[in-house]
């Protein structure tokens, strides 16, 4: 039960539903980084909502989706690495409008939601203004506007899971089923957050639908999980360009740089500068590039 998705299908309908439960995953994000609380939920809110939609794309790829505001919650990052890891991250500025229970730290910011392939392809990022208080509302407006999918999305998080339901209409040839649309959301909407983050998924299915009929699937794991690298690392310093990064170098000695995500330190001396910007190292970089391109 602990850190699974679960997907679930209402049989005479067509619509699809999802459960995710981050559990001891969610407690590696929070370990890393002292989260003001109220950052901590909209975090926790939109890290479930990422492993939600994630399994409802066929794709193999990266899903992200990144909040960005004008208030003092700057960011929120949360991605996806196929349909069974996770990262997420959040910045913020510190100010006591964090801690104020009626401020909107959502206010006026946009979020953003891009599907990066694996192998080959474009990335595809689609973008909505956030006019409401809340990650699921500005989320099932997205997936309206942009995906043409209607989707209803109930998501809680406190310090120790990260947890959502996701329903959505999937189309259906010779039947219209707004009325079991309604029906079934009605019913998903009666879900308390104590109830997500307290019960199992059984339970709170069979409180829920218990007069509806479900298929449910086999449940799939979903860990944290950082795909920061030595590699990736390099990369980002070469692209930063030589004469930037020997300025950093200059004026702190070495040149360190840590993962947002995982909090890992990537420390490189004059000798690995040289090394990153030697001609043989940038090209067997264009040679990787050229490759995966
Ligand atoms: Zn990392």
């Amino acid at each position: 039960m602990e850190n699974t998705l679960q997907r679930f299908l209402f049989e005479h309908s067509n619509i699809r539903g999802e459960i995710v439960s981050l559990d001891s995953s969610w407690k590696s994000v929070l370990a890393r980084r002292n989260y003001p609380p109220s950052v901590r939920k909209l975090l926790g809110e939109i890290t479930a909502a990422t492993a939600l939609l994630s399994a409802t794309i066929k794709l193999d790829g990266t899903l992200s989706i990144q909040f960005k505001g004008q208030s003092a919650l700057l960011l929120l990052l949360a991605e996806t690495s196929g349909k069974s890891s996770f990262r997420s991250t959040a910045k913020w500025r510190d100010n006591k409008e964090l801690a104020e229970p009626n401020v909107n730290l959502l206010a006026q910011g946009t979020l953003a939601v891009t599907i990066t392939p694996k192998k080959s392809g474009q990335a595809y990022q689609g973008l909505v203004n956030v006019d409401s208080d809340s990650i699921q509302k500005s989320l099932e407006e997205y997936m309206q506007q942009s995906e043409q999918l209607t989707t209803r999305l109930w998501l809680a998080s406190n310090d120790q899971k990260a947890t959502g339901i996701l329903l959505q209409k999937l189309p259906m040839e010779h039947r219209d089923v707004s009325d079991d649309w309604h029906r079934i959301t009605t019913l998903a909407s009666t879900v308390t957050n104590e109830e997500l983050l307290t019960l199992d998924f059984e339970t709170i299915l069979k409180r829920l639908f218990h007069e509806e009929t479900i298929r449910v699937f086999e449940e799939n794991p979903v860990i944290f999980s950082c795909s920061c690298s030595e590699n990736r690392t390099e990369g980002m310093l070469q692209s930063l360009g030589e004469s930037e990064v020997r300025a950093i170098l200059s004026e702190e000695g070495n040149v360190n740089i840590t993962c947002e995500f995982c909090g890992k330190n990537y420390i490189y001396s004059s000798s690995g500068i040289d090394r990153i910007f030697s001609n043989e190292s940038r090209e067997s970089t264009r040679k990787t590039h050229g490759f995966i391109n």
